[in-house]
Parts: C-alpha cells; structure tokens; sequence
C-alpha cells in the first residue's frame, strides 16, 4: 500500500495542510486519525474546518463522542477514544453516508464499524513542535486525492 509523508514544524503549518487539504473534499469523504494524545489530531481537525468553512470553534467532542458542524459541506467530528463499550453502534454508519465529511480520532476503537475506503492519517510526534504525518489511501478516491494534495 502507497504512503504519503509530510512534515510539519508547527501547529500552524498543521493547520495550514489541513485546510489544503479540505478544499478538496467532498461530501461523504470519511478522514481517521490516529496518534497519540498531544500528536495533533484535533488541531488538524480544527484546520479542514477551516477549509471547509466553519466559523464555530472546533473543540475536542471527548464527551459526546460525535459534533456536527455547518460549513460549505457539514463536518461530522468523532473521538471515540472514550467510547465504553466499542461495539455499541451509534449510527456511525449514517454519519459515513451523509453528505458530510467525518473525521474520526482514534478510528481503530471502532475498527468494526469503519466504512471499506478512507483516507487514513498517522501523526507521530518528532520532537518538540515537529510532527510527521503519514497519509494511508484506502481506496481510489483517496489515493488521488493524496496525489492531489501532495503533488
Ligand atoms: P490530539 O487531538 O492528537 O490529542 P491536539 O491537537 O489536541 O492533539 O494537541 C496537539 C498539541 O501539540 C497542541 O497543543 C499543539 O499546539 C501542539 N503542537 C505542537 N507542534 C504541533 C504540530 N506541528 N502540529 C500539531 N500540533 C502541534
Ligand atoms: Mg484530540
């Protein structure tokens, strides 16, 4: 499978490459990050709600697992990392086929419940404020969408 790398130094250039790359989002386009805690997860999410046009500040939906927000397309903002019980099923799969976009942080809690094409994004920390940023296509779309983005 073909990955894609890129390097950040900063929560900015994050954020930037992240609203890069939601201009060229569609609806139903599914987004899961992994990485651990402080990695960048939701600052990149903060960053293709920008790029997708939404105003409200985007904030980390710990408690209530799944946020819905209005922009050019909806953004359907997941972090199942406290989800009790993993199994339980909460409509993720309308959520994956609504005319949003999903970004879900800690994906593999749910592996179970994961659409078969995705555009998966592996942050790892690289120290200090440096972050690597392996992009994993699964799927057509997402492979030239990479292409896109990267090109
Ligand atoms: P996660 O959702 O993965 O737990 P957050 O996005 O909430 O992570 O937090 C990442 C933290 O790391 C933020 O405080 C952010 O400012 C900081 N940070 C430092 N460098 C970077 C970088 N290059 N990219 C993203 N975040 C960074
Ligand atoms: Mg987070």
């Amino acid at each position: 499978m073909k990955t894609y790398n890129w390097i950040s130094n900063s929560p900015e250039e994050t954020n930037a490459f992240a609203e890069k790359l939601a201009s060229f989002l569609q609806p139903g386009d599914v987004l899961l990050l992994e990485g651990d805690l402080g990695a960048g997860k939701t600052t990149f999410t903060k960053g293709i709600a920008k790029g997708l046009g939404i105003k409200r500040t985007v904030n980390s939906p710990t408690f209530t697992i799944i946020k819905e927000y209005q922009g050019r397309i909806p953004l359907y903002h997941m972090d199942v990392y406290r989800l009790e019980d993993t199994f339980e099923d909460l409509g993720f799969d309308e959520y994956f086929d609504g005319d949003g976009v999903t970004i879900v942080e800690w994906a593999h809690l749910i592996e179970d419940q994961l659409p078969t094409e995705y555009l998966k994004i592996n942050l790892h920390h690289a120290g200090n404020d440096r972050r690597e940023l392996m992009l994993e296509p699964v799927g057509k779309r997402y492979v030239l969408l990479c292409e896109e983005i990267l090109s």
